[in-house]
Parts: structure tokens; sequence; C-alpha cells
């Protein structure tokens, strides 16, 4: 059996995705999962399917293009990223909507589309202060109308992008925003507006309270589906679990040694200069062979009585002192994992992916 392994839990990612579902189908709001954390693997598209997302979100065009083929054509698939001009084409073939600001693109994806006797969805993100994507609000009118005028694309929708660069948390005032440059643009277009999409998870923590302003009726989410991550408020989001994702890793070295290294200090393996750790004398340290290459060590939440010392590319140092029983060499120990340790742990090709 091929160690590290992350064993993937489907039937939890499809209660958590049913309990966004629901929670937001009670506000008027449509989920659309998103699969880029675990490279768009099919397995978790299903679960998030069968959970009650309505549709598909990947950053990243080849996860599409998997999830389009082992999927169907039924499905709804979004492309979260801003379309890359050189790739016009293929988004249009493969995506039946993506995300946008620029309208260079908005024009590439129009006669692409024309050339393959489609029209492609455009959702024109706005950037609401957090500074990754969007027009800014004041441009939105103009640009919206110009996506209007082209017959290639269908302007679907207006969205936002919130907590990604610079940390801007949804509220009822910005989204509120969101909701009253739609509104407007309504009325100059004349016909309702298929999507307003408020955010990522983010945004999940307005609903229960009832904050999330009307006229939001889409979200993109992915980390509270997948691991219950609240990440608007950085909790857990109540109803859902965080053990969904175990990472398991096999113990290589259990020897007691001193606490803190000895000798001259330089740098660690990535050129940083180490920290001195905390002097707990000499105690049980356990090597892991698992490492930076494949999960992000703060990340990582020990499931037995271990605690995390440090990484360096292949290896993970923990201390087992705390273990009830004593390890023995080939002991396998698990860990949840933060959004980066999944992302990470998801796409490095030395951990071995089991669907459970
Ligand atoms: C990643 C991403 C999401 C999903 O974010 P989560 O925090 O995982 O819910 C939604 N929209 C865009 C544009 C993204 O890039």
């Amino acid at each position: 059996m091929k160690h590290p392994r992350l064993l993937i839990h489907g039937h939890k990612v499809e209660e958590n995705a049913r309990c966004i579902a629901e929670t937001a189908g009670e506000a008027g709001i449509k989920v659309t999962g998103v699969t880029k954390a675990v490279c768009g693997s099919t397995h978790i598209a299903r679960a998030m399917l069968r959970g009650g997302v309505q549709g598909l979100a990947d950053s990243r065009l080849e996860n599409l293009q998997k999830l389009r083929r082992e999927l169907g054509e039924e499905i709804s698939l979004m492309l979260l990223r801003l379309p890359m001009i050189s790739q016009a084409h293929e988004v249009v073939a493969i995506a039946d909507m993506s995300l946008n600001s620029e309208m260079k693109v908005i024009r590439a994806l129009h006669q692409a589309a024309k050339n393959q006797g489609k029209t492609h969805k455009v959702v024109l993100m706005i950037d609401l202060g957090d500074l990754r994507e969007g027009v800014m609000p004041e441009e939105a009118t103009e640009i919206a109308l110009a996506v209007e005028a082209l017959e290639g694309v269908e302007l679907h929708g207006l969205g936002t992008n919130l907590t990604c660069y610079g940390g801007i948390i949804p509220t009822r005032e910005n989204l509120g925003q969101l909701v009253s440059l739609a509104k407007d643009l309504e009325s100059k277009v004349s016909r309702k507006l298929e999507m307003v999409s408020g955010g990522n998870s983010s945004s999940l923590h307005l609903i229960r309270p009832g904050e999330i302003p009307e006229g939001i009726n889409n979200l993109r989410v992915g980390e509270t589906i997948l691991i219950g991550n609240d990440t608007g408020l950085n909790e857990p989001f109540p109803g859902t679990r965080s053990d969904t994702f175990i990472l398991e890793a096999e113990l290589i070295e259990i020897k007691e040694k001193p606490s803190v290294p000895y000798g001259p200090v330089g740098r660690d393996a990535f050129g940083r200069v180490p920290k001195k750790p905390k002097d707990r004398g000499r105690h049980l340290r356990g090597i892991l062979a698992v490492g930076e290459q494949d999960i992000n060590p703060e990340g990582l939440k020990p499931v037995q009585e271990v605690e995390i010392l440090g990484a360096s590319s292949d290896h993970l140092l923990v201390d087992l002192s705390k273990l009830e029983t004593e390890p023995q060499i080939g002991d396998r120990l698990a860990f949840t994992l933060d959004y980066g340790s999944l992302l990470r742990s998801a796409t490095s090709p030395y951990v071995e992916k089991v669907i459970l």
C-alpha cells in the first residue's frame, strides 16, 4: 500500500454539500460547487452534485475538461479564473460560462463562440475592495452594456470575489453594492440577470443571520463543502464536518533526541533562518515520510496525540512523547487538513488518493 495517502470520504463531502445547498436554498441562493482544491476530482464533483449543488466550477481548464468528459454535456461548468485570451477557443468549447473582467478577452470569447456556433455565458466580475479580479464598480455598467451588445456571448450576470487577496470580508454593505449594480443594469437592459454571484465560502456566514442582501442568487463554494470551514468567520461552519479528507503518513524514524538543534545555526532546507524551538528536554521524536512537497506543516491537525515540530521537503517531524501506546516504525499517523494542505496533497503526485 502506497504512502503517504489521502483518504477521501465522499459521503461526508456530500453531507457538507447538502448542508450548504439547503442553507443557501432557504435564502433563494443556488450553490455552484468548486472543485479546484481537489484537482477537479470527478468523485468529489459527483458527491457535491448528490448533495444538491447546481453546477460545478474550477479555476483550471484541464479540470473542467475532465469533468466535462466524465460527467457529460448536461452539467453546467464555470471557469473561475479569468480566461487567458490565448485559450478563448478552449474556454468556449469546454465551459458553459466564465468569470470575466477584460473586454478584450470577452470579445475573443464572443468570436470563438460565433465560430463554434455557440453562445458563451459571461459573468462580469466587480471588485468590491479585495483587489483581486474585477472591474471597478464605477466602470461596471458601461462594460456590462458593451458585453450585452455582443451576440456570441450572453451577459449572464454579475459576480464578485472577496477574502482572497485583501482578506476583505463580505458584508451587507459590499454585497449590497453588487445587488444595486445588478438592479441598475437590469433596468438598462430591460431584463432580469440570471446570476448575481455573491462570492465564495466566505459569504456563507451572512445567510443564517439574514444578513445576505436579497438579490444575491448564487454563491461559488469550495472550502466549506470540502472541509467544513467557514472562511468568513474562520471557524467550523455549523452542520458540516472537517474529517472529510485524512492524510496518512508512515513513521520512518523514532528516536529520543534533544528538542533543540545543536551546533552553529545557518539556514533550513528552504533558506529560512530557523526559529529556535522551545526546550522541552530530551523527548521521543518521529519522522514521517511526507513533506512540504505534499502538505503545508502548519495546515495539518493530528488525529493522534502528537505535535508537529516542522517539515522539510520530504520529512515531517513530530513529537511522539504524548502518545499512549508506544509507536513503532511503520506505524501510520493521521491528520486532517486545512485548505492549503488539502490543495497541496491533492495536487502532489506522491500522495496516493484513496476513495472510500
Ligand atoms: C476559489 C474560488 C472560489 C471558491 O472559493 P472557496 O473559498 O473555496 O469557497 C470561488 N470563486 C472564485 C473566483 C475562486 O477563485
